[in-house]
């Protein structure tokens, strides 16, 4: 089981507990009872982001509830499930390799059943076959909810089962989940694919337009989450900050200009989710990124003064290449206002070193931008050459060499910055959310740092039950890291 393979929610006999499986009508799992044969047993490798990790926890879900046996050892399974991720060449080639692993692991007779899902699947769909003929089924991210017919491959005359529709903007959900990540936190999609035509993305021409889920979906979500044990819940979407623009009112009209259902959403969620200690948003789009949302944030409970942006660039020339609908000057102003509005607002972006264009001084402005800036969290990834975008096809490419020097110069500069605000948190008392053990001691994370991306804080000697929050005292640091002490009420 790769990724996240953390829920100890496995098991080769018994049914499993699916959440909210109670009120759920069944025909979402499609029984197979009519299917002859051995019940399958099937082992999940969930690949690329936390939005595909949902899929896979639903997918996980219905393949519970059709009645099938799932095994956290893949060893021991005879069907096994890749989800994939089809963003960037990389992750494509990660996800062939596994395939080819597998492949070979049924060419010997090790297996039975080799279904494929995800971005790759929509991407590339049948094209998989050739490359890996030992395929038995494949499930694009608009049939998701078919992956219990291709375990248990309803289809008996097929070669290889095919469920691989275009994109439908039928309302969904994501309940019922077999969730992966630790029980104290979970990720909770609000949105789906994407409007904004950044010229280096693949993703709109894989999930398509941006679909929201209606807020009284998200409310049920969280609520079924929190009852399982998230004390956390991570709100994503490819860009989470156009949530609700495609969703039509009661009465018909769509949102009214300027109004932006992502603070409605947020409000709502700090008052109606009231077994959530903290609520996080990521994947937040700075063109709009309203004062309307920014309020919203600012004044909730539950929503965690965090923000997650991805940038992409500051650079003016490269922000238009890159089609970001954004200007240096109007970044850096939303950046003011945030901490302005936000006091103590942990910022964590990203951005692409070595686009197509990028020369030296333009490296040099974004390199000194953020030296200057200080985020309390940054990353940078290589530019990724993808042929079917529109920047896949401009003809002034970085070399890989300087791409690499770059990346190694950014990563420096922004350790620099992340070692002096971790500083910053020496003396200062906090909560944290315990995480679990660590070298010495458990780890745990602050409000201000996310699960699996950020930075942690190391907590010496402490045994407290995972899950729980705890005050404590910063005392010191370890590189990106905070070493923290639980305070006498502890
Ligand atoms: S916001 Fe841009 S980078 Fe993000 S998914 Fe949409 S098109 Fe891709």
């Amino acid at each position: 089981m790769a990724n996240n393979d953390t829920n100890d929610n496995w098991n080769d006999g018994t049914q499993l507990p699916v959440l909210g499986q109670a009120d759920r009508s069944p025909q979402s799992a499609a029984m197979p009872a009519a299917v002859a044969g051995p019940v399958p047993t099937v082992s999940f490798v969930s690949l690329g982001c936390a939005k595909n990790l949902v899929d896979s926890e639903r997918m996980l879900g219905q393949l519970a509830e059709a009645g099938t046996l799932i095994s956290g050892d893949e060893q021991l399974a005879d069907t096994i499930v890749v989800n994939t991720c089809g963003f960037l060449e990389s992750s494509r080639t990660e996800a062939l390799d596994i395939l080819e692993e597998l492949a070979e692991r049924k060419r010997a007779g090790g297996l039975k059943r080799i279904v494929v899902a995800g971005c790759l699947v929509q991407r590339d769909g049948e094209k998989l076959r050739e490359c890996v003929p030992e395929i038995d089924a494949l499930v694009g991210v608009n049939n998701r909810d078919d992956v219990v017919r291709a375990v248990w491959r309803m289809d008996r005359d097929a070669q290889t089962e095919l469920f691989l529709g275009e994109y439908h903007g039928q309302p969904w959900h994501d309940q019922g989940r077999l969730r992966l990540t630790p029980n104290h936190y979970a990720y909770l999609r609000i949105s789906e694919g994407c409007n904004q035509k950044c010229t280096f993305c693949t993703i709109p021409s894989i999930r398509g337009p941006m679909h929201s889920k209606s807020a009284d979906a998200i409310v049920a979500e969280a609520r079924e989450l929190t009852a399982d044990g998230a004390r956390e819940i991570i709100l994503i979407g490819q860009d989470t900050t156009s949530y609700g623009f495609d969703l039509v009112g009661a009465d018909g009209a769509i949102p009214r200009e300027g109004a932006f259902p992502l603070a409605d959403l947020l409000r709502r969620l700090d008052r109606d989710v009231i077994d959530a200690r903290w609520i996080r948003l990521m994947y937040v789009y700075p063109s709009i990124l309203s004062d309307e949302i920014i309020d919203a944030l600012a004044a909730s409970e539950r929503i965690v003064k965090y923000i997650d942006i991805p940038l992409q660039h500051i650079n003016d020339r490269m922000l238009k290449r890159m089609a970001r609908r954004v200007t240096r000057r109007q970044t850096e102003e939303l950046l003011e206002k945030l901490r302005k509005r936000i006091p103590d607002v942990a910022i964590r972006t990203t951005f692409i070193v070595g686009f197509p264009g990028e020369t030296e001084a333009e490296f040099d402005e974004l390199l000194s931008f953020v030296s200057e800036f200080g985020f309390e969290a940054a990353g940078a990834f290589q530019y990724s050459l993808e042929p079917e975008t529109p920047a896949g096809r401009m003809v002034e490419q970085v070399d890989p060499v300087v791409r690499q020097e770059r990346y190694d110069r950014f990563m420096l500069a922004q350790q620099q910055v992340a070692f002096a605000a971790a500083e910053r948190y020496v003396g200062r008392e906090f909560e944290v959310l315990i995480e679990g053990p660590a070298e010495g001691g458990q780890v745990a994370r602050h409000a201000g740092q996310a699960p699996e991306v950020d930075a942690v804080c190391l907590l010496p000697d402490a045994e407290f039950p995972v899950g729980t929050f705890v005050p404590v005292r910063c005392v010191a640091t370890q590189d990106y890291d905070l070493v923290c002490t639980p305070t006498p009420s502890a």
